[in-house]
């Protein structure tokens, strides 16, 4: 069954789209060139409720529903923000909510909702990606602190974050999945350091960074959850991720194929639309399945998600299956645009090279499929 949206979801939906063309849509390129979203854009998402949607109302939230954060990033993809919202308020956040204590959740919970503490989450580093135990950033007791050593790469937000969850090696139990921990890091504490905001192929305002930390104290109330848990939570926490994932990466789809349609009417050749040919009319018609049956699988899986049901093994296959999906996608759409899909000042040029990470970052094609082949016990 896909996903029943009701009158206030339309409402809900309707609003956003309002927001973004009034405050974020217009400024969009200029921020990409200067490859930086001003704070302000932030705090304006923040005053109007749509970060962190779903903490509770005693924490500056909303207590919406997953939903509703399914709808942010529709919109956002739809109007083509790329301002990693999905990666604060469905990514990072849910950490601290799920793991912290109470007193970590009253210090920085409220600020994530106005915009004042931007987050990331930093698990890559130049060794180590797909690999996470094998994290080689260590984190080691010293009296009542930990101090921190390493550094991490392709952090989304890195550059503009203020609060960093830090996943560090802490134990050296033979099974390394036991010897992770998670913490975290204020901006300005001695040894943290923005090292370096990285050039992208495309999502340039999204702050990538690379990050340094040379003996960082913190203190042990720092920790978030328990010692040596780091690794199952991550596993825990990185289903959602997968499922943001997939959402967003159908919703661009979906609207890369509404450009394609768009263009393929309009745009003719040999005195025709060139979306008459029939060559193009049935790419446009296997575009348009694949789109739906991305969707359908989406919107399935969201119900099995908020309903509390296990997800790996489904959310690892529309993983995989939507990202990859929205990068055909793309190369079709762009190629059914000609010489003008490869102008950045249209959409589907710059969607093209957006799209392109989405097979890479949280978890990649060939993790998914290995995680999906573990579950078919092979
Ligand atoms: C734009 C961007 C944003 C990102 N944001 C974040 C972030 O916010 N936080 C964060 O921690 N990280 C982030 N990442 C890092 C991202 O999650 C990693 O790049 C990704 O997990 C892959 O790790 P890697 O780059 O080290 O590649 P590797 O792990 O070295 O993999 C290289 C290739 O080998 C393949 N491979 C690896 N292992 C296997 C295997 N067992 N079987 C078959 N093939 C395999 C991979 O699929 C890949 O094709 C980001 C990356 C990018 C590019």
């Amino acid at each position: 069954m896909g996903f029943p949206y009701t009158e206030e979801h339309r409402l809900f939906r309707q609003s956003f789209h309002d927001f973004l063309a009034r405050e974020i849509t217009p400024y969009m390129r200029q921020w990409e060139k200067e490859r930086q979203v001003p704070r302000e854009a932030w705090r304006k998402l923040g005053e109007q409720g749509y970060l962190c949607t779903w903490l509770p109302e005693a924490y500056g939230g909303s207590g919406l529903s997953f939903e509703y954060e399914a709808i942010l990033i529709q919109e956002m993809a739809y109007q083509e923000v790329d301002i990693p919202v999905f990666l604060h308020s469905d990514i990072v956040v849910p950490y601290l909510w799920r793991l912290g204590n109470d007193e970590q959740k009253h210090r920085y919970l409220p600020g994530t909702t106005t915009g004042e503490i931007l987050t990331a989450i930093c698990m890559t580093e130049p060794g180590t990606g797909s690999d996470l135990a094998a994290v080689a950033t260590s984190a080691r007791r010293d009296g009542n602190s930990y101090v921190i050593n390493g550094s991490k790469i392709f952090i989304t937000n890195g550059w503009d974050a203020d609060l960093f969850i830090v996943v560090a090696k802490t134990g050296n139990d033979p099974n390394p999945h036991r010897n992770l921990s998670l913490f975290l890091v204020e901006d300005g504490t001695p040894g943290f350091a923005k090292t370096k905001k990285l050039e992208k192929m495309g999502r340039h305002a999204e702050g990538t960074a690379e990050l340094a930390f040379q003996d960082v104290r913190v203190p042990k109330e720092n920790l978030l959850g328990e010692e040596g848990r780091g690794f199952y939570y991550l596993m825990q926490n990185l289903q959602q991720e997968r499922l943001v994932a997939a959402i967003g990466a159908t919703a661009e789809a979906e609207i890369m194929l509404q450009e394609a349609l768009t263009y393929a009417k309009q745009r003719k050749a040999f005195g025709q639309p060139i979306g008459s040919f029939q060559y193009n009319s049935f790419r446009l018609a296997e575009m348009a399945t694949e789109v739906e049956l991305g969707r359908t699988f989406v919107e399935d899986l969201m119900l099995d998600h908020i309903q509390g049901n296990e997800i790996v093994t489904k959310v690892s296959m529309a993983k995989w299956w939507c990202t990859e999906m929205a990068n055909r996608i793309a190369a079709q759409a762009l190629q059914l645009h000609g010489g003008y899909g490869y102008m950045e000042e249209f959409p589907i040029c710059r969607q093209y090279q957006n799209v392109r990470v989405e097979t890479i970052f949280a978890g990649t094609t060939e993790i998914m499929k290995s995680i999906i082949a573990k579950q078919l016990g092979l």
